[in-house]
């Protein structure tokens, strides 16, 4: 699966736009305006698509990104943590090539690897896509301003209030203390790091560590990382340090829990292979150890246990940005029970009419592909001049995750198929990848499979499940069936 996407879609949908726009249009944006039809708080995967097509169907649009433009995905997420994760790739084949492959020499372990470099280029990575994809200057191309460095806060629900944050790296910066939707206003806000409070981890407040916000700048490999949380996130970051060259601990009760549990299985053991030593347990406390590292205390089945590590790494889940900016004043509402996210109907629109909401602030599912195909709903049904259901966001959303084997998934697991048509009623196809011919040519053969889920009664498909290399790229051909 593309890590820049829901781009797929809305290319498609904005070249049929294009050619049906003059009908919609009326005045292309200008520079240093104070009014536009659409407005946009967070300049991220769905704000940014949210803008591209508000501008294509002719809409004056801005977009207001308090920090930078391209968000966590560019930034701290998927651009960094993909391209670390090649890099480990990189490392991690340079060392198992001569035992895979046969006839290919290395001096053993004795790789180098100079993590600074590898920061740099990560950097200029981003900065490349940055500049031609996300900032200003590229938005300017299509018509779309934007205001850099500046926070969004509500007054009503036309209204935003604008305040300057820290420094301002936009020349195209519009210093207006007040901005006017005519139209609409997309809120794609994002989401943040969980901190866990002292009340879920004893202590956590006292010893430094780190969340996905800091990790990608490091210079070092940390000699011993300690990585809590077993979602995508933390597998995919513990074994890419692992594979650089870090000691690392995994505390976390599963892996990749929300997948079949084969994945988790197989995943447990190619950590082990790796050297990646499992906690498996719930972290409750940390605390210093008196050598510049840290102490932590997990909860087992069978008691508490301790382990150690320099350096912390916390990635427990995602809290979708919706505090601090006016929502609930203006009576946007938020869904207490789902940390707060923006609660929307079908056509991404809030509880406030002329106010919609797209991407992780909507904590749907946080992917990017998923957070742009959002924000292109949210624009459509903000700028076209009739009443329509709006384009349904799909259930079935696509997700992978970049371990090694790679693991992707779409629709019901296993589990949940029979929790709702009946175990009867539920049939399941299961191909290991030690019998996959391209697997074995490759040499991964040792840990993978697919896995496939359907109603007997008419063969359709409920779900599916790849590990395996390239299970992003796959999974969507079964999207597609399905
Ligand atoms: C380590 C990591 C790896 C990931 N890997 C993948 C992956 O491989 N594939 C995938 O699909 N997804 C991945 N994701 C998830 C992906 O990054 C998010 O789903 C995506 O960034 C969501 O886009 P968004 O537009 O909703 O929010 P964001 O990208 O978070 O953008 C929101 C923007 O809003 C701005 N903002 C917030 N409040 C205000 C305000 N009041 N005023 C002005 N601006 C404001 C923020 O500064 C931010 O720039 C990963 C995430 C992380 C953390």
């Amino acid at each position: 699966m593309m890590i820049r996407g829901g781009t797929a879609f809305w290319t498609l949908f904005l070249l049929v736009a294009a050619v049906t726009v003059p009908y919609y249009t009326s005045a292309l944006a200008s520079a240093s305006q104070s009014s536009y039809d659409v407005v946009i708080i967070g300049g991220g995967a769905a704000g940014l698509t949210a803008a591209k097509v508000a501008s294509t169907f002719g809409k004056s649009t801005v977009i207001v990104e308090q920090a930078r433009m391209g968000g966590y995905c560019t930034w701290t997420g998927c651009v960094p943590s993909k391209s670390l994760i090649a890099a480990a790739k990189a490392a991690h084949t340079i060392r198992t090539a001569p035992t895979k492959f046969g006839g290919i020499q290395t001096s053993g372990n004795d790789l180098q690897i100079d993590m600074k470099a590898i920061k740099d280029k990560i950097r200029a990575k981003i900065q490349h896509i940055h500049d031609e994809d996300d900032s200003p200057q590229a938005m300017a191309k299509l018509g779309i301003d934007t205001i850099v460095g500046k926070k969004a806060t509500f007054v009503d629900d036309k209204t935003l209030q604008l305040s300057t944050v820290g420094k301002n790296d936009n020349d195209n910066d519009n210093d207006t203390s007040l901005l006017h939707a005519k139209m609409g206003i997309v809120i794609a806000t994002g989401a943040s790091p969980m901190e866990p409070s002292d009340d879920l981890i004893q202590g956590l407040s006292t010893v430094p560590f780190l969340t996905y916000e800091q990790i990608f700048d490091l210079e070092e490999v940390p000699k011993r990382l300690t990585v809590v949380g077993g979602g995508p996130i933390g597998c995919e970051l513990a074994q890419a340090f692992g594979r650089l060259g870090a000691t690392v601990t995994h505390v976390a009760e599963t892996l990749l829990e929300r997948e079949e549990p084969e994945v988790s299985e197989t995943l447990e053991k190619v950590f082990a292979k790796e050297g990646i030593q499992r906690c498996k347990g719930k972290v409750v406390k940390v605390e210093k150890d008196g050598n510049g590292g840290h102490k932590f205390t997990y909860q087992t089945s069978d008691g508490s246990k301790t382990g150690t590590g320099d350096l912390l790494l916390i990635a427990v889940g995602r809290k979708p940005n919706t505090a601090g900016f006016g929502l609930e004043e203006i009576g946007v509402q938020l869904n207490k029970d789902d940390n707060n996210c923006i609660e929307t109907n079908d056509k991404m629109q809030t509880s406030v009419k002329r106010i919609y909401a797209a991407g992780d602030c909507t904590a749907k599912q946080q992917y990017t592909h998923y957070a742009g195909f959002q924000g292109g709903i949210a624009a459509r049904n903000i700028v076209l001049p009739f009443s329509d259901k709006g384009v349904k966001a799909p259930e079935q959303i696509p997700s992978a995750t970049y371990t090694a084997p790679e693991v992707s998934s779409i629709g019901l697991r296993h589990a949940q198929a029979v929790e709702e048509y009946g175990a009867k009623n539920v049939g399941v196809a299961v191909q290991s990848m030690s019998h996959v011919d391209r697997a074995i040519c490759e040499s991964e053969e040792e840990a993978g499979l697919i896995k496939i889920v359907y109603l007997k009664k008419n063969l359709k498909i409920l779900g599916a499940t790849i590990m395996g290399p390239a299970a992003g790229e796959m999974i969507c051909e079964i999207g597609v069936a399905m």
